[in-house]
């Protein structure tokens, strides 16, 4: 087993990764919110999480990693203020709620297959879970840790000697944090409780309610990751991860109740990545061009060109998204594409004996991804190996255990040069040299050197030798 080390926002420190089971690793992500399609911005997140979780499979551990799909309970303000997000999509789509939801749950893994990003073992959506969000809250309720005010069922964050464990916010932040427009709920003992379920309240046009035990009602988006996490990964989660922007409120009242409810530590690292940002600030669904994985592909982006571009920058950092860099991204990996595509690939094909050269471009690519997720860094590596001395095969070889991590489809680019010289472009190059035989022969020099001109801007180049005219790709 490899060791990898990533920053921890609860210790705010980049550690080294210990499981709770030696060799496995229990993984949660919060999954979309299916009420539109989701945002490039959105799937930088995915992107990301997707190299975290592959890197973990390429150092050799056994991961089991699950995401909920958000279908009922997220309200715009991410608090519970704002309407929910469902309800407002359908509206707009003059739609039930469940039609988006099987919609655009679609979409996203759509757009995750065109941006090679692989399918979490579990998939859950917050509606097949409402038996095991009201046990929670029962037990919550149980335990003093929630109470019932105004028909809604609230978590008592005063109960907690850290609840703000995760965050760098404090009750004074919070104060400056409610926004004029949104009324103050009066129910709430402290300013911090949250919304555990939902029977009363303003959204009278709630499509999807269940019976409880508080009255007809819905669950608050926080006790879904709780809950769906809990149910396949148990009481002791390894990895935690999400955007940023789900530190506060979402995952600090996600660790509130649930280390309520189980009495003990429940996850011990929380991965989070930085935004895509636009020249207006945050990308998001309500501000600015809706950028999304189709709309690439309408402007004549391969969408595995974004996800390069953001496998070049640094998971904790901003990343700024223009089309100038899109551009520059994508010639570097149409280049990448066709340098790889000249390898002749043995690779696979039997045992390869590596030098030692080729282990340490290995531990480059190890070392880089190993030490906070530094994709950049393991992209250079792999540049390194495509200028160096080691053989085409050695080349070929580590490209494509690379690409088990980068997902860049190189492994493809490999194939391509193998099915095109044996289709189609032998025959097409073979004609050719023998028309150019007959130039010669005829003495017509000068469409010989068209017909070689003609052969090289197609990156083949021929040699005349003493056993006749020999050709290769460059
Ligand atoms: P949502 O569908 O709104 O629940 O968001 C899905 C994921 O995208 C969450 O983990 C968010 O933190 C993340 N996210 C939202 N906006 C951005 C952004 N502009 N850049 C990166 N990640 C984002
Ligand atoms: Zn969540």
């Amino acid at each position: 087993m490899q060791n990898i080390r990533f920053f921890n926002t609860l210790t705010k420190k980049v550690e080294d990764f210990v499981p709770n089971e030696p060799g496995k690793v229990k993984l949660y992500t919060c999954g979309p919110t299916v009420y539109h399609y989701a945002h490039i911005g959105n799937l930088r997140c995915y992107i990301m999480e997707d190299i975290l979780d592959r890197t973990l499979r390429y150092f050799g551990y056994d991961v089991k990693r699950v995401m909920n799909i958000t279908d009922v309970g997220h309200l715009s303000g991410d608090s519970d203020d704002g309407d929910d997000k469902m309800v407002a999509g359908a509206k707009r789509e003059h739609k039930t709620v469940m039609q988006i939801a099987k919609f655009y749950t679609d979409a996203f893994f759509d757009d995750c297959r065109k941006l090679n990003i692989r399918r979490p073992d579990v998939v859950e959506p917050a509606t097949n879970c409402v038996p095991e969000f009201i046990h929670m809250v029962s037990a919550l309720l149980e335990k003093g840790f929630a109470y019932i005010a105004g028909d809604n069922v609230y978590f008592d964050t005063s109960k907690l000697k850290n609840y703000y464990v995760l965050s760098n916010m404090n009750e004074q932040d919070l104060m400056v944090g409610v926004r004029d427009d949104v009324s103050e709920d009066t129910n709430k003992r402290n300013k911090a409780d949250f919304v555990l379920w939902f029977t009363k309240s303003k959204f009278d046009s709630q499509e999807l309610k269940w019976e409880s035990p508080w009255g007809l009602g819905y669950p608050g988006w926080h006790i879904e990751c709780s809950c769906i996490s809990m149910k396949h990964c148990g009481e002791k989660l390894d990895i935690h991860c999400g955007g940023v922007d789900n530190i506060f409120p979402h995952h600090t009242n996600e660790i509130a109740q649930s280390e309520a409810y189980i009495g003990h530590k429940w996850c011990n690292y929380w991965f989070h990545v930085h935004h895509l940002n636009d020249k207006n600030g945050k990308m998001s669904k309500s501000k600015g061009e809706f950028l999304t994985v189709s709309l690439l592909e309408d402007k004549g982006y391969d969408p595995l060109v974004y996800r390069m571009f953001c496998l070049q920058s640094h998971y904790r950092k901003p990343l700024e998204f223009s089309y100038e860099n899109l551009d520059n991204v994508k010639a570097a990996y149409e280049k990448l594409r066709r340098q790889t595509s000249k390898l002749v690939s043995e690779a696979g094909k039997g045992v390869l004996n590596e030098t030692d050269a080729c282990e340490a471009y290995r531990n480059k690519f190890k070392e880089a991804l190993g030490n906070d997720l530094n994709s950049s860094s393991a992209i250079t590596v792999l540049y390194d190996v495509l200028k160096s001395e080691l053989s085409q095969e050695e080349k070929a070889s580590l490209i494509k255990e690379f690409d088990t991590v980068l997902n860049l489809d190189l492994d493809k680019a490999l194939q391509e040069k193998e099915t095109s010289v044996d289709n189609e472009t032998k025959a097409y190059v073979e004609a050719k040299i023998a028309e150019r035989a007959e130039a010669k022969k005829a003495k017509d020099f000068a469409k010989a050197d068209a017909i070689r001109e003609e052969l090289l801007s197609k990156g083949i180049v021929i040699k005349d030798t003493r056993e006749g005219t020999v050709w290769e790709i460059q």
